[in-house]
């Protein structure tokens, strides 16, 4: 065998036996959160599209004709062809919604992260993240250049003791999820925001899984968020001060160096976010939705439309998933890396579009198989 494929071979082998190998599965989606994979009809309940918007007949009427009036794909990087008319559109908007003075679009949370935050600190800066914060997050701080250290989970007084170091660098920025991908709980943005401006640190905050949902009452120096999940489309931003976004397009790599967002997205997520504005009533089902679920389960009661339920071993929690699978429901296993050694889980996720006999079939299944 070829060095190169014995490599990859053994590689996959160890994560195979640790339970840690992950498969790319196929899976058809249907309206009404549900899904066909292999063959079988599932209930979704580990989609990210918290507000049914993904579906939704506004949504997928504006990007249709998008697509039909300006084309499948944007042909180039905003800063060589320019950018659509559609997009300034969307940042008035996106700025707006986050009581901003600006905002800025990338082609994902994930390049708006590794962009923004490289583009704001670098060698000499000190970047002081909470510990449970997604990677993209992580790889964005990594590729700043900055020094990052992490502090305890949600715990003011581990990030208070960090701060006393601030002496030695030019620029703290601190960084934190507004609503935890993983866990569904929320951060203390106001907390944390005052213990920022005491000591002459920024917050950036993730709003990923807050939005839509949760309406937050603090904001933070720089908020960076998806149109991916509650938006139901595609793409990032970050919304900040007029001079921090002019700073970010002028430097954030993955807004420079890769093509623009296809007008179709662009159109269908003005459209999710008209909807939203409109319709609140989507985010309060999500959350009500996870709320009869913890409450009929005695779980902790849900802050946001994630439910985790920890598993401890990687091998419990997909064995777990298995089974969901089988009583006809999609619910996937979370393993390390995505989350710390020994806290595997499921996931589970709520969108306004369950309807009542979901969660109780849902529920009754668990209880009646004793899952968890
Ligand atoms: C999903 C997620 C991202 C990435 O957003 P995409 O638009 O999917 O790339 C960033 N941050 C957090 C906290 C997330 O959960």
């Amino acid at each position: 065998m070829p060095a190169l494929d014995k490599m990859a071979a053994e590689k996959l082998a160890e994560l195979e036996a640790a339970h840690l190998r992950r498969e790319i599965a196929t899976v058809e989606p249907f309206p009404f959160m549900r899904v066909r994979k292999a063959g079988q009809e599932l209930i979704n309940f580990c989609s990210n599209d918290y507000l049914g918007l993904a579906q939704h007949p506004a949504v997928k009427k504006a990007a249709a004709e998008a697509a039909e009036k300006y084309g499948a794909g944007a042909g180039a990087s905003r800063h060589v062809t320019g950018t659509h008319p559609l997009y300034a559109e969307l940042e008035t908007q996106l700025a707006a919604l986050k009581q901003a003075e600006a905002a800025c679009v990338f082609g994902s949370g994930y390049l708006a992260n590794i962009g923004v935050i490289p583009a704001l600190v670098g060698k000499g800066d000190l970047i002081l993240m909470d510990k449970l914060s997604h990677a993209c997050l992580y790889d964005g701080a990594k590729l700043s250049g900055a020094e990052v250290k992490r502090f305890s989970h949600n715990d003011l007084s581990s990030l208070n003791k960090l701060l006393k170091e601030k002496d030695s660098y030019n620029h703290i920025l601190i960084v934190t999820e507004t609503i935890f991908s993983m866990d569904g709980h929320a951060a203390p943005v106001g907390e944390l925001l005052a213990l920022a401006e005491e000591n002459d640190a920024w917050l950036l905050t993730d709003d990923a899984h807050g939005f839509g949902v949760i309406h937050p009452e603090h904001r933070a120096h720089v908020q960076v968020g998806t149109l991916s999940k509650a938006v139901g489309c595609y793409g990032g931003y970050v919304a900040a001060s007029k001079p921090v976004i002019e700073l970010i397009r002028n430097r954030a790599r993955s807004l420079m160096f890769t093509t623009a967002l296809p007008p179709a997205i662009i159109a269908g997520a003005l459209a999710a976010l008209k909807v939203m504005a409109a319709e609140p009533e989507h985010g309060e089902q999500a959350l009500a939705n996870a709320r009869k679920f913890t409450a009929a389960l005695e779980l902790p009661e849900a802050q946001s439309a994630i439910v985790p339920v920890i598993m401890g071993e990687a091998e419990a929690a997909t064995a777990t998933s298995k089974k969901l699978a089988e009583g006809g429901f999609l619910v996937q296993a979370i393993r390390p890396p995505t989350v710390p050694n020994g806290t595997s889980r499921l996931r589970f996720t709520f969108s306004s579009l369950h309807v009542d006999k979901d969660i109780d079939d849902l529920i009754y299944f668990i209880k009646n198989n004793k899952l968890i």
